[in-house]
């Protein structure tokens, strides 16, 4: 306030007066004792009760219970330092229709002030905050609930594939070694139906070997012990490369890459998912000469690895299928492999706390990308 020497105690008092009676935070003047002496409009909206009503009750009566020790040792312990304005705490003040409205409330000690001889609280309505953040923490609860349940029933069924994947192993190979018997010892005595037969079923159990190995593999993913280590991915590219120099060289493929970070993660891991994009793009390329390009984009918490190419391209409606293990979209006549490859990169790239997704139009080529922590 300008204050002007016309100004009269009076009007000083009025003006003071007016300013607390509006003001939009709740006030209170308490004694000694903690018993209330005056409240202003706000506080009378907070609680309900008047002025009168209030008058020489005790403030914590109005507290929750809970929350009234809290607020008593608060208050005893600002007294007894000598200081002036308190730290602020939150706690729950009643309302009379039985309803709670969570404050933070500051007090003023001016015991020794001769105006007012008293304790000067004030209180800010932080309800709709507290209301928020108690919802966001149930949200979260029940999401680190679910995301438990998750892990559990993934770890259970990731056992249940490996353990079973392993017990399978053996009577598949009674099943292979009696029939090569079969065929070896009883061959010429059986007409070709039956050992076409044979033949079939021989290729039935290899396949089902193979199925079996994938599984084994892809489930042992998990619990792969390798340490975590600086990767440069310009060394690991070239590496893969080279395990693929006859099927470029062959087909005349263009592999080209921009300049690759250096990423920390496990490296045969890694290994693997350039050797599953690179093989694919090999494999399923177009008449086209085959053009691969792997490059790499920074993000802000993350790299964002492509790999590129101008083969024969997915139809977007299969884009979530291809990463599901042993789907594929063609005939084993048409092109081989189990359908394991992009299951397993998912499974590494999710490990590495990355995604993994395809961007393609069938005959346009394929863009598969992947990130990971930079
Ligand atoms: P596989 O190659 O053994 O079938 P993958 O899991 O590696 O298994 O791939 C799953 C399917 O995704 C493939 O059958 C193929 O249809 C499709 N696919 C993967 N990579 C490419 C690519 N670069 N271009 C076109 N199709 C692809």
């Amino acid at each position: 306030m300008n204050r002007h020497n016309s100004v009269s105690p009076q009007q000083e008092d009025t003006f003071y007066h007016s300013l607390v009676a509006n003001a939009s935070a709740a006030m209170q003047v308490l004694d000694k004792k903690g018993r209330i002496r005056y409240d202003n409009p706000a506080f009378a909206l907070l609680t309900g009760y008047t002025n009168e009503e209030t008058n020489g009750k005790r403030a914590i009566a109005f507290v929750h219970p809970e929350d009234r020790r809290l607020v008593f040792t608060c208050i005893t312990e600002f007294i007894a330092s000598g200081e002036k304005t308190s730290a602020p705490v939150e706690f729950r003040v009643q309302h009379r229709n039985g309803n709670w409205t969570w404050v933070e409330s500051t007090a003023v000690n001016l015991i020794d002030d001769p105006q007012v001889q008293g304790i000067f609280m004030n209180h800010h309505d932080i309800n709709l905050g507290k209301k928020r953040s108690t919802e966001l923490r149930k949200i979260n609860e029940s999401l680190h609930k679910r995301a438990s349940v998750l892990a559990e029933s993934n770890s259970e069924l990731e056992r249940f594939a490996l353990v079973s994947s392993h017990d399978l192993q053996e009577p598949l190979r009674m099943v292979t070694g009696f029939l090569h018997l079969l065929k070896k010892r009883y061959g010429d005595q059986l007409d070709s139906t039956a050992q076409q037969y044979i033949s079939f079923a021989v290729d039935g159990s290899d396949r089902m070997k193979k199925m079996i190995n994938d599984l084994l593999g892809y489930s042992r993913i998990g619990t792969n012990q390798e340490e975590t280590s600086s990767i440069d991915l310009n060394i690991l590219l070239a590496e893969v490369t080279e395990l693929f120099r006859e099927t470029i060289s062959k087909n005349g493929a263009q592999i080209e890459s921009g300049h690759l970070p250096v990423v920390y993660g496990k490296k045969t891991q890694l290994q693997q998912v350039f050797q599953n994009l690179l093989s694919n793009a090999l494999k399923y390329r177009s008449v086209r000469p085959l053009q691969v390009r792997i490059n790499c984009t920074e993000e802000a918490q993350q790299w964002k690895i492509e790999f590129s190419d101008n083969g024969i391209g997915i139809d977007p409606k299969f884009k979530e299928k291809i990463f599901v293990i042993f789907q594929r979209l063609h005939s084993k006549s048409h092109y081989s492999g189990n359908g394991i490859g992009l299951a397993v990169s998912k499974k590494i790239i999710e490990q590495h706390g990355g995604n993994i997704w395809v961007e393609s139009e069938p005959g346009n080529g394929s863009s598969f990308y992947f990130t990971i922590a930079r």
